[in-house]
């Protein structure tokens, strides 16, 4: 297929590209890395009959440490957020996120803005945001905002930005002290969009209880969706088998509702994320594992491991689980 006729501007700043989105109004569309409004328009989902190409806006780019968090620029590579070893060390859940989205051509041209902007609910940065209380800056021509992550995913494709608003960049949060995250999803092939994922952070106070709780999953809804029942399950307890599988118990009857379709039914979806029994062992394996992207849904035993990395002694505190017979 082709796409429906467009024009096409390539404007080599912020401010310009800004001008072009309110000059054209609903009319326009931002390119950022092509990766999905490009085949979506080659399909003929989406007819934009302008396109403000940001490519050439470098400004956009950047990974930075600032006061209030990890920022990052909207138009930075997915490639090379993979490749950072600040974003390893000041938001090691975005680190190990990444590379579960598609395949390193894909994000070689993949932008973060562009996947929070796009809002797929089968993605994996949205989940991450949400997992870590991320804030967005948007900017039109008319001035800037800054959009808690709570009002910013609305829906199906669908965020809190306006025609004419470019997201510009986003913030996460530096963790707290004794904080620990993973990231974990299932997909049927390696590079597949998940059928089912999950984003957490947890944070323990001085006695090694639960002290704070975020589990944001994705595939599993309209968006990505935070799994409060499951978190309020976590906090002010200490770590078991049993707690975790009360945990995995909230989340599959209240939190999630997961949508069937021809890649995985919602019971599957919900199975899945639901945790089937936990090891705590291997410790050093945790993160690692957690690493690896599973595969083999219906190879029998599918092993999902969620490691706790706790902040200063970066010793980990592993929680892994398996699930039977899937
Ligand atoms: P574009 O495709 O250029 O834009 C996407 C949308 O966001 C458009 O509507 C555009 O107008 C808007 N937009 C872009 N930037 C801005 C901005 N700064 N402000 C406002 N609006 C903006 N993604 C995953 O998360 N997980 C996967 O497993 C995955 N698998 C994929 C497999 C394949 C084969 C392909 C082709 C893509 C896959 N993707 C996956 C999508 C990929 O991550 C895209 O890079 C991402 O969804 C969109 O980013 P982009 O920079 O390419 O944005």
């Amino acid at each position: 297929m082709k796409p429906a006729p467009f024009d096409y501007f390539a404007p080599g700043t912020t401010d310009e590209a800004l001008a072009l989105l309110d000059e054209h109004g609903d009319a326009a569309k931002p390119l950022a890395g092509g990766q999905s409004l490009i085949p979506a328009m080659n399909f003929r989902l989406a007819r934009p009959q302008v396109l403000v190409d940001l490519n050439r806006a470098a400004e956009l780019s950047y990974i930075r440490s600032e006061k209030a968090g990890l920022a990052l620029g909207a138009m930075t590579r997915q490639r090379d957020v993979e490749r950072s070893d600040l974003v390893a060390r000041a938001a090691p859940l975005l680190a190990d996120a990444i590379p579960w989205i598609a395949h390193p051509q894909i994000r070689n041209r993949g932008t973060v803005g562009g996947s929070l902007a796009h809002a797929d609910p089968s993605a994996e940065l949205p989940a991450v945001a949400l997992a870590l209380e991320a804030r967005f800056r948007a900017r039109s021509a008319a001035g800037e905002r800054s959009i808690a992550v709570a009002d910013f995913f609305k829906g199906m494709l669908e965020t809190a930005l306006q025609p004419g608003e470019l997201l510009v960049e986003v913030t996460l949060p530096a963790l707290s002290p004794r904080t620990g995250t993973a990231f974990l999803e299932v997909a049927r092939r390696h590079g597949d969009y998940a059928l089912v994922g999950v984003a957490v952070v947890v944070t323990l106070d001085a006695k090694g209880r639960c002290q704070a709780a975020r589990i944001a999953c994705l595939s599993v809804g309209d968006g990505p969706v935070l799994a409060v029942e499951a978190g309020k399950t976590l906090v002010g307890q200490k770590r078991s088998d049993e707690l975790l599988r009360a945990a995995a118990d909230a989340a599959a009857k209240d939190d999630v509702d997961p949508p069937s379709d021809i890649h995985a039914s919602a019971a599957y979806r919900r199975r899945l994320s639901a945790r089937r029994g936990t090891d705590a062992a291997g410790a050093r394996d945790g993160v690692r594992k957690s690493r690896e992207r599973e595969r083999g849904a219906g190879s029998g035993t599918l092993r999902l491991g969620v490691a706790l990395r706790l902040g200063g002694n970066r010793s980990l505190l592993p929680f892994r689980r398996y699930h039977e017979g899937l």
